[in-house]
Parts: structure tokens; sequence; C-alpha cells
């Protein structure tokens, strides 16, 4: 470790014009992470300023609770980086102890999907080597003598879960950033923060300003807690959280409660923290004050009915806690303006994830990009129609807030602020009983109910604010159904969306997919380099292809289609101007993808266009009419059939989809949507994210690598070729009619070695089919031979099933039908 470390935290005033390369904005527990894990990149020419004093906002208040276990393998070990800086790492380097001890964890389970959900924490947790165990009442008595455990179902014990302490975290964090050169001023609040328009018309961070002086600098991260979207107002970046208050009560002295874990029980929306002899309890009500509008305040006593120990209250306060749109954090770039990051939005875990994301934000801010997937995290996830509709931040970060304890199901769907985003298709659609997913604000079909239309309403904050809940309402009572770990109740009618789409013909509409042209006459350079596959072909052709960053992790896979020239103003044809440029069409054409096995007779019924496959062979394109109307057509499929996507304008959308069903009436046509395009497209098997390679992931085909042709992401991509694959993609079939969602773990004769990413059934052989990246214990290369000369076992919630490993997807194999070839 360094030697013990002086402490340089300045009161003074700045000198004028100083200059540092980062300028962390607040002293909390994501400032202090922050800073710290940049100096540990060796950014050490960084400061935080603070307004007051270090902790002063909500990371005073914290519970401080880390609990290891989440239902997302990202988070996990986000919470394995926290817990290892506070608890070893920190104490190593400084010689300090942060405050960390490890007291346990118990979550506590009043139903039987509460206790599913545990028991699916447990065998995630088995993939990353953390203990835990599912106890029966009893056992949760012994463990835990004072807890009434009469209306209890059973609980997840987790024994090396713990308790931080915020203060003493964030004086160590920034003892150790500043032994190591970083420099931490208090009592500086920030007051401005100028941007200036470099010569591309971009804008970027000048500089900060401060009641002490200014700051030069390219780069401020936000880390203001509740406070961060006026920070965001000073440089005009949109910031999207609510600060609401989050009450928590301290109780008397209380005997008896000393080695007590910390205690969550998620049905009663409370958590239990020793502080002391007594305890800490604190909340989650479905009517939370908004911070803005002390009007709506009414006293809430949630959980007191608890009582599984004796609490007397005495102190009852209400410190702010940021809630966001989808109940995780803001990281990343904003948009807006260059160098101006977001540390922001933590939604009530933000001591626990701030290890973790202290170190993602600093690899961002020094490396250009995050070491894990933080897509779900990353601020770009929302459009900027979104991030500056009030309305919308305030109802979805209410249903955050309002669900922050809820039981994560697989299939779960916001009811704030629909309908924002709706394509042509959605009316019609909705009238035939499509059940709409919300992605991005964005409203695409998820299946179709037998049972007639379920539209989503007008959000009614659960009744709470004296709004009249909504009644019959029958999206609600359709989302209600699925909150279950078993087959909802209308797996059938998603079976026969997907087994129509294999023996028959159906209709998707993939609107929510974006479409860029890429224009100019550096057009095919750009292409070269940000494409893995050749897509230089003739016009009139369609390849798939990955683009990667430059560690070879696939940021997306697409398909990229030669466009011929055509006339000026054509609606489904880019205008180039001679400069170069993307743009995005996804508002402009609409895309209806119309797939499956009989889909050539019936299109070449609505298309004028000779659908042979000598005439329109897979992977091309044109321009075709369509019952008069001018599309273009692609032979792709997303579901692994013969089939074609329909790039349509908007205003054509509705009578082209009409003739296509009415020509499709006779096939036995039906609508289907992204619940059935996921089974389906399962079977054709992947799992991508930007920390998985293409040839991790079974995709080595779409890299030119025999061309000399360099690509973004090559030069990583050779290196891992050399070396060797550490991980590997692996697709698992299970006999057993089971659901499987992903997070199962994964043994090699009975030795964890991974889990599953994604898990869906498949319809065509009434089997669960599944994709996880396996790694080699020893941490060594990942052969063919290694997955294939072992026993594989899948873990789900505690119960192990028999899988078979395969290395290339059982269905279809060679491509045949997407080219036509049936039987
Ligand atoms: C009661 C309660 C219990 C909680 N329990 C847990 C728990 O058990 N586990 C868990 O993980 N999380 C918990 N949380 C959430 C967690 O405490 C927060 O997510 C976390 O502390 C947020 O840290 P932060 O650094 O983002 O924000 P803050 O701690 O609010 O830090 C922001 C800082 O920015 C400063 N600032 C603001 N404006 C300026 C300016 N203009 N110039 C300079 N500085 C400025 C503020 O003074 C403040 O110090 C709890 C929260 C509450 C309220």
């Amino acid at each position: 470790g360094l030697s013990p470390p002086k402490m340089k935290i300045l009161e003074s005033p700045l000198t004028i014009g100083e200059l540092f390369n980062v300028v962390v904005i607040g002293g909390g527990s994501l400032g202090c992470q922050t800073l710290y894990h940049l100096c540990k990149l060796g950014m050490t020419n960084v400061v935080l300023l603070e307004r007051d004093r270090l902790t002063a906002g909500t990371t005073w208040h914290t519970a401080g609770l880390l609990w290891q276990l989440r239902p997302s393998d990202t988070e996990v070990e986000l919470l394995a980086h926290t817990r290892n800086v506070i608890s070893s790492e920190l104490e190593e380097e400084t010689d300090l102890e942060t405050g960390w001890i490890q007291n346990g964890g118990l979550f506590i389970a009043s139903n039987k999907q509460r206790l599913d959900e545990y028991k699916r924490l447990m065998s995630l947790g088995k993939a990353y080597g953390i203990e835990s165990y599912v106890l029966s009442p009893a056992e949760t008595k012994d463990l835990y003598p004072l807890m009434n455990v009469k209306d209890l179902y059973g609980t997840l014990y987790v024994p090396k879960d713990g308790t931080m302490d915020p203060a003493g975290t964030c004086t160590t964090l920034s003892r150790a950033a500043t032994a190591r050169g970083a420099t931490v001023i208090e009592n500086c609040p920030v007051t401005g923060i100028q941007v200036k328009v470099d010569d591309l018309g971009v804008k970027r961070v000048k500089e900060v300003e401060t009641a002490h002086g200014t700051i030069q600098t390219p780069c401020v991260v936000n880390c203001a807690g509740v406070w961060a979207t006026k920070l965001g107002e000073m440089a005009g970046v949109n910031v999207p959280l609510i600060a609401m208050h989050h009450a928590y009560v301290v109780t008397e002295r209380i005997e008896g409660i000393q080695n007590m874990p910390n205690v969550r029980d998620h049905d009663a929306s409370v958590y239990l923290r020793l502080q002391g002899d007594a305890l800490s309890v604190g909340g989650y009500e479905h009517n939370p004050i908004f911070w803005n509008d002390v009007s709506l305040y009414t006293v809430h006593i949630y959980g007191l009915h608890w009582m599984r120990v004796f609490l007397l209250s005495l102190l009852v306060c209400f410190p702010p806690e940021s809630f966001t749109a989808d109940h995780k954090p803001l990281m990343g770039e904003a948009p807006e303006v260059r160098g101006f990051f977001l540390g922001c939005g933590f939604n009530s875990a933000g001591m626990m994830l701030g290890g973790g994301c202290g170190k993602e934000l600093a690899h961002w801010i020094n490396h250009g990009r995050p070491e894990k997937d933080m897509c779900g995290y990353d601020i770009r996830r929302f459009h900027h129609s979104l991030t500056n509709n009030n309305r919308w931040i305030r109802e979805r970060s209410h249903e955050s807030y309002a669900k922050n304890y809820s039981v994560v199901f697989p299939f779960d769907e916001p009811l704030a602020s629909r309908n924002m985003r709706t394509d042509p298709f959605h009316q019609v659609l909705q009238e035939q009983g499509c059940v709409f997913q919300e992605r991005h604000g964005w409203e695409r079909p998820g299946w179709f109910n037998r049972g007639g239309p379920a539209p989503v309403l007008d959000y009614d904050y659960y009744g709470a604010y004296d709004v009249p809940k909504n009644t019959d309402y029958k999206y609600s009572e359709i989302l209600g159904k699925e909150y279950t770990f078993d087959f909802p109740p209308h797996h059938d009618a998603i079976r026969d969306e997907c087994l129509s789409c294999r023996n028959a013909v159906a209709v998707f509409d993939m609107s929510y997919f974006g479409k860029f042209y890429l224009t100019g006459p550096d057009a095919k350079k750009a292409a070269d380099w940000l494409f893995t596959a050749d897509v230089n072909k003739a016009p009139g052709s369609t390849v798939y292809t990955c683009m990667l960053n430059k560690r070879g992790g696939v940021e997306s896979d697409l398909t990229v289609s030669r466009l011929e020239p055509s006339p000026a103003h054509h609606p489904l044809t880019p205008e180039s101007n001679g400069k170069r440029h993307t743009s995005n069409q996804s508002f402009e054409n609409s895309a209806m993808c119309d797939l499956c096995v009989d889909s050539r007779e019936l299109l070449q019924e609505v298309l004028n266009s000779d659908l042979s496959n000598d005439a329109f062979p897979f992977s091309t394109h044109k321009i075709v009419n369509a019952a008069g109307h001018k599309v273009r057509a692609m032979r792709l499929s997303f579901v692994g059939e013969m089939g074609w996507e329909l790039h349509i304008p908007k205003e054509s959308c509705l009578p082209v989809y009409h003739a296509v069903m009415a020509a499709g009436a006779k096939y036995g046509i039906c609508n289907a949507g992204y619940r059935a395009i996921d089974s389906l497209s399962i079977e054709k098997g992947m799992d991508l994210r930007p920390d998985d390679t293409p040839l991790e992931a079974g995709l080595a085909f779409t890299c030119k690598m025999k061309t000399s042709i360099p690509f973004l992401g090559r030069q990583a991509l050779e290196a891992q070729k050399a070396e060797g694959l550490r991980r590997r993609i692996v697709c698992f079939t299970v006999d057993e009619k089971v659901p499987m969602f992903g997070l199962e773990a994964i043994f090699r004769n009975g030795v964890p070695v991974g889990h599953l990413r994604r898990s869906e059934f498949r319809f065509a052989i009434d089997k669960t089919i599944g994709y996880g990246y396996i790694r080699n214990p020893d941490g060594g290369v990942v052969s063919p031979d290694f997955v294939r000369s072992r026993e594989f076992t899948l873990e789900r919630m505690g119960v192990t099933y028999k899988a078979t490993a395969h290395l290339k997807s059982p269905f279809d194999p060679e491509n045949k039908h997407v080219k036509g070839i049936y039987g």
C-alpha cells in the first residue's frame, strides 16, 4: 500500500484560473468513490468540490446496508467491487478503517413469489461465489431468536452482507485519493458551469465557477445527488431525476438485538439496520413526498404494524433521495455537452453501488467508455424527448419509488407515463388486443390478448395523492397475472404466435428498431471502419454485422444495406448534400416485418416484384410497390424463417398493413409481438453486450479478419484470437418443461462456470433453451472440447436440471430456412 496518507482537504479559495483535468462535484458516496477510482487509474490532477462538508447530502442519512445479491448480473458485480473496496482494499491502502461491519443480511419472504425470487438470487449467487441460504421459519428463528416468524414464508440469509459507515467510507476514500495527489475542497459551492462551442459546433465543458474562484477544466462529474438537476441546468444538461423524501425512524435501545443481521422485509416495504443498541427502520410507501410539493405531505407510519421486534420510535427523519424513471442510476457523458458526466440518481442504493459505479465512471472518463455493460445506467438510454418531459420524469420516478421493493419479475412493465412514443400501427394493433411493452418510452407490441383490447390508461399514482384509481383496468390485471416465476397464464397465446410463425404466417411490427442512413463521399470509408463485416457489396445487398468498441466488445449488431442512388426527396432514400453524415430515420420510416414459411405466396399477392429465390435472394433488398405504395422490401429474418422486412413511409403504413392482412387471411396470418420474437429468435441463438466480443459470442463469421481492412476493435480481436478464448457462449437445452428466464447458474461437472444470460421457452420443441457465457474456473482457455467433454446442469431457484450443451444453435444450424430451403 501507500505510506500513511496525509489529509489534504483545503478550505482556502482557489487560485483564479486553476486547471484540473477533472472536477468532481459533490462529496457524497458517489463523488468520493469516483475521485478515488480516478486516482487509481493514475488521474491525479483532479479536484472534488463539496459545497458543505463531505457526506453533508443524502449520504449522511444513509442506512449503509450492502446486500450482495440483486436480480442483475452487472449489479452483483458492481456490489462485489464496493464490498471489496470498503472491506479490505481501502484499509490496506490507508491503514484506516472504513467502519464496515459484516453482520450479514436477511431478506424476509411473506409469500411464495417472494421466496421464489430469493431462491433465484441464491442460484445466481452460486455463479458468483456468494454464500447464501434459503431458510425455513424455524431456521430463521434459530439465527435470530427475537424474530416473530409465525407469518413468515421463509428467508434468504447472506452471511457476508454488511453495513457501511458513510462518514468512515467517505473520509477514507478522500484520504486515499488525496494521498495519491487529488485535491478535496469543502465549503466550496459550484455556482456556474461554462460551456464553449468548438469549431465543429460541439458543446464542451470549459470551466467551473465556484464561490472561491474559477477552475478551467475539460471535464466535470455531476455527483450532486438530488441537486444534480440544478448542476445540469448550469450547463444546459437535462438530468431526469426526482427528489423524494425517504423516511426512516430510529428506535430507543432494544435489549438483545446486538449481532443482528440487517433485515429487509420487501413485502412490508421496510428495512432494519442495527444502530448501536437501537434500530434504524426505513421504508418505501406508495405516496412518497415529492421534494418540490410539500402540500402532498401525509405522515406515513408504514411498516410499524410490522412489529416483528418491539419498536419505540424516537426520531423520524425525512432526508431526500433521488429516483429515476426506470429505477436505475444516471451515468456517463451527457449527450448535450461533451465532458459533462453524470453520477447521480441512485434510487436508494448509492452507498452500496458507489464503489462499483465510481470505478466504472472513472474508467468512462479515462477511456471513453466503462469496463462493464453499463447500458442500463447510461444516460443516453433515454430519448431527449423524454428527459425534458416533466410529466414523464415525475410519474415514472414516482412508480420507481413505489415499486422500490417489488419483486423483479421477468415480464413486468411500467404503468406510469405510457404512450409517449407510438408508431402508426399502434391504434389498429391495440384494437386487436395488443398488449404493449414499453422500451425507452416507445410502445412496442408484446403479445396479443384473445380477450380483446387492453389499452394502457393514464397513470393513477396507484390511487395516491387522492388521484382516483383506474377501475376495470384490463392491462393492469393482465400485468398482475405476469407476476410469477412460472409460465404466465397467456403462455399459450404466445405459443400460438410462435407456432403460427414457424408453420404458417405471422406479422410483426418492428418499427421500434432504429434505422440510420450513412451518407456522403466518405461513407464507404466510415462503413469499413465501423462495421466488422465487409459491407462493401453491390447496391441492393444487405449484410449482417457487428459494431465494436476498441476493446472488441459488441456495441451493436445490425444489418447494413447498401442503397442505390435514387431521386432526391424520396422518403426511402437519404438526401446526400455531399457531406458525410448519419441521420436517424426511425421516425420517418416505420418498419413492418413480415416473416414466415408461407410469406412468399402471400407477399407475392401484395408486392409487384418477383419474390422467387433467384429474383429476390436472401440478404438483398429493393424498392417495390406494395398495394400502390412504395416500400423498401428486405429479404431478412429476425426469427429464422424465410421472410421480408418492409420499410414503409409513415403515411403508407396502415394501407400496406391492411393489404397484407387481407391477403394473409387464407394463409392463417396472425399478429405477433416481441414475446414471440424473443422466443423465436433465441432459437437462432445469441446474446450480446458491450463486454462480449464477437469471437466469444460465436459471431466470428461477421468479422472480416481474412481481409486486410482495418476496423474498430480489430486489434483486440486479433489478440484474443491468438490467446484463445477465456469465455465462450454456449447454448443449453433442458428436457424438463420448466420455465427459465436468465440468471440461472451453470455448472460443469458440479462446478459453477457461469450463468444464463437469456432463456426462453422454445415452443417448436416444447423445451427451455438458454444461452450463457461460460468460463474455465482455472482461468484457462474455454475450448470446444471444454464444452463437449463434460456434463452440464443448470440451477433454477435451488433446483438442479440436467442440460445439454450445444456449440451451435440446435435449430436449423445451417440457416436453410431463411434461404427458403425447407424440408
Ligand atoms: C434514509 C436513507 C437510507 C438509505 N439507505 C441506503 C442503504 O442502506 N444502502 C444504500 O446503498 N443506499 C442507501 N440510501 C441511498 C444512499 O444513501 C444514496 O443513494 C447515496 O448516499 C447518494 O449519494 P450521492 O453521492 O449521490 O449524493 P449525496 O450524498 O447527496 O451527495 C451529493 C453532494 O453534493 C453536494 N452538492 C450539491 N450541490 C452542490 C454544489 N452546487 N456544489 C458543490 N457541492 C454540491 C451536496 O452537499 C452533497 O454532499 C439511503 C438513503 C436514505 C435517505
